[in-house]
């Protein structure tokens, strides 16, 4: 069988669900995770109606859910492969701090991202989205990690984003435009053991 979807793991969530997807469940640790991840959205949900998470809380949460959440009727999800990724300089020096350049795509959409060190351990992120060779236009792009980091920002008219202070890991990049969820799944920044 293959993995669960989101759309079956959070109808898990929600309730008992096909006694199918209960065995995948007890057998596949990658979709166990995902659902224990899911369980927590929900949760933190649960909370809302309660009271009194505050802004920040409340506005993580909704952002996870944009990013991760079920598709919206009439939206899609596209998932990028990695086309190309380089060091924009040689590696003349050994620990210098190398901007890296990558290149993700699905379809008609191309992700550009430029990870640069700022300060030990900060990196910044300038990306792009193009849509059939020009600019995807306003949205929100969303990083999100398996441990539940997460940072997000504005995409602009150029289809431009940028992230400052991103600590080093391996995130998802989630790109929200128009009804499209363009996915670059594995995100590198400062981690040298390639994609
Ligand atoms: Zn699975």
């Amino acid at each position: 069988m293959k993995h669960l979807t989101d759309d079956m793991l959070w109808t898990m969530v929600a309730g008992p669900g096909a006694a199918a997807w209960r065995a995948h469940l007890d057998t596949c640790p990658r979709c166990r995770e995902r659902f224990d991840e899911w369980r927590a959205v929900h949760a933190g949900l649960a909370d809302l109606e309660r009271e009194a998470l505050d802004e920040r809380e409340i506005h993580r949460l909704s952002v996870l859910f944009r990013a991760r959440g079920p598709q919206p009727a009439g939206h899609t999800e596209l998932w990028t492969r990695l086309l190309r990724s380089a060091p924009l300089v040689p590696m003349a020096v050994r620990g210098a701090a190398m901007p890296v350049l990558a290149e993700h795509g699905v379809g008609p959409y191309h992700v550009t991202v430029q990870v640069c060190e700022e300060t030990a351990g900060a990196h910044h992120l300038h990306g792009q989205v193009i849509e059939g060779g020009a600019p995807a236009g306003r949205g929100e792009v969303v990083l999100s990690t398996e441990d539940g980091r997460l940072l997000s920002g504005p995409i602009d008219e150029l289809g431009e984003f940028d992230l400052e202070g991103v600590g080093p890991g391996r995130y998802r990049a989630t790109l929200l435009v128009e009804k499209v969820r363009v996915v670059v799944e594995s995100l590198p920044v400062g981690t040298t053991d390639g994609t």
